[in-house]
């Protein structure tokens, strides 16, 4: 579908007029966020508000905060965004943040930080972080960045952290604990005051991850939702992170960090004193970006307010509820323990849920398939509020069309998913290719159902650690 010319540096350049139309051709496969069909990745308020944001976004598009010296207004921006989101989390005085370009970099930056800390008192110690099963794969990331041993405690049956299985985990490498508000797979708010009293208990530094959660609790709470303590308000929290370009509705690129005392801040920034280039000292773990991100979200929070913020996190809040309770009507689906805010995980154990999803995506909508168990992810937002009735209408086809048509007999995992995903993405060949390997791993009589393969080929690359190799081959 797309230009030829593609993967050609061209010799001569093309009219700019062309060349933006290719790039609104381009997105024509992409998943139908515009239309309030996704529930993933785009956190969508309405058309009007992402105007006025792409907008502010474009005003300090060249501008690179890099050296904030330069570029005084822009610095002046992050500082305000930083200090008025501070007064959401409760930042106490002596606390501090700092403006990051996404989730990630927040969570690496509170990582490097305990990691920092740690060693300055233990130096050549192998650190440990102690993160709930349901706690986001950045922190594995960070782990796997900065050479500390990530340890997972499992969750209880309700999907929280469950504070006597991490306290398990605490040994004398400890850096870090790490609880989430809400967890992204099933948006339940770990027991963070129990979690912080462990945290205290140890001296161990507690990581509050509220990147999808930050900038839509402080505001429930406001319209008058009940939301547990979370935040800075609870003493064992040493740092917290949250998204602006989630439910803060910012354009992507914008998250906040916020420790509860500068000198651990201090521990995440980085100085060098020996380039011929001069003096370089960073704040982040990023070089150049754009000054979009920040304008964008400073624009945004001085248009909304908190008023504007609160009529937003109601209206997705009302989107969830009408949208549980459409689905409360199918006795074949359940949701995940009691997600507290927008974002919930649909299960079933009467049907293939991933096979649900397909039928959905057939019609048009793009939801996120999880594992362990097996579950559909929903990250409702305002914007689909116009769109819950279409939604549960097609639900309701979906599982007429399913309906009579057995589940496949094997177990369902992420890999399971995973491996259908690839199948869609690989070239056919490669797919074949592992698929054939796969088969011959397997005892005779299970390689002949054509499922058995699939399922030889999950389980197998599961134990020996392959899935995550073919996960690289993927990126690659
Ligand atoms: C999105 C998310 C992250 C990672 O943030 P990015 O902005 O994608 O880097 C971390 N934790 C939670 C709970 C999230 O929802």
């Amino acid at each position: 579908m797309f230009h030829k010319t593609s993967s050609l540096f061209p010799e001569k350049g093309r009219p700019q007029k062309e060349v933006l139309s290719e790039l609104q051709e381009r997105s024509g496969k992409d998943i139908r966020w515009k239309e309030g069909r996704s529930f993933a990745y785009v956190y969508q308020a309405n058309k009007q508000l992402d105007d006025f944001v792409q907008q502010a976004y474009l005003s300090y598009m060249k501008e690179n905060p890099v050296n904030p010296g330069a570029f005084p207004g822009l610095k002046q921006m992050a500082e305000e965004v930083v200090n008025m989101a501070g007064k959401l989390f409760h930042l106490p005085k002596g606390g501090s943040g700092t403006f990051t370009s996404g989730g990630s970099e927040s969570i690496f930056l509170a990582v490097l930080a305990a990691r920092n800390r740690f060693l300055k008192n233990k130096p050549n110690r192998q650190t440990e972080i102690v993160i709930p099963s349901t706690g986001h794969p950045a922190f594995h990331k960070a782990a796997h960045y900065f050479g500390m041993k990530a340890r997972i405690a499992p969750v209880n049956k309700a999907f929280e952290a469950s504070p006597q299985a991490m306290q398990a985990l605490i040994n004398e490498n400890t850096a870090l604990l790490v609880a989430s508000a809400p967890s992204f797979p099933h948006g339940i708010v770990d027991p963070i005051a129990e979690i912080g009293k462990v945290a205290i208990q140890h001296d161990i530094p507690l990581h509050v991850d509220a990147c999808v959660g930050g900038f839509v609790l402080p505001f429930l709470k406001r319209g008058g939702v009940q939301i547990p303590d979370f935040d800075f308000a609870i003493e064992g929290v040493s740092s917290l992170s949250a998204d602006l370009h989630k439910y803060g509705y910012a354009a992507k690129g914008a998250s906040l960090v916020f420790f509860r005392k500068t000198a651990l801040r201090r521990e995440s920034f980085f100085a060098f004193s020996d380039w011929p280039g001069g003096l370089y000292g960073s704040t982040h773990i990023t070089g150049s970006r754009s000054g979009g991100a920040i304008a964008a979200a400073w624009a945004l929070i001085q248009h909304l307010g908190l008023e504007g913020y609160t009529q937003l996190a109601m209206q997705a809040w009302e989107a969830r509820q009408k949208i549980l309770s459409g689905l409360a009507a199918f006795p074949e689906l359940y949701v995940l323990g009691k997600p507290q805010l927008s974002l919930f995980a649909l299960a079933s154990d009467q049907i293939n849920i991933y096979d649900l999803a397909d039928q959905l995506g057939a019609l048009g909508w793009y939801i996120e398939r999880q594992q362990a168990p097996p579950s559909l992810h929903f990250n409702i937002t305002a914007a689909h509020q116009e769109v819950a009735d279409d939604f549960l209408q097609d639900v309701k086809k979906a599982l007429e069309k399913m309906n009579g048509k057995k589940s496949f007999g094997f177990r369902q995992t992420l890999s399971d998913c995973l491996l259908k995903s690839l199948h869609r993405l690989l070239p056919e060949k490669l797919f074949t290719q592992i698929r054939r390997q796969a088969a011959k791993l397997l005892p005779k009589n299970r390689a002949d159902s054509p499922s058995a393969p699939l399922y030889g080929m999950t389980e197998s690359l599961k134990k020996t650690g392959n899935l995550e190799e073919l996960i690289k081959d993927f990126l690659e």
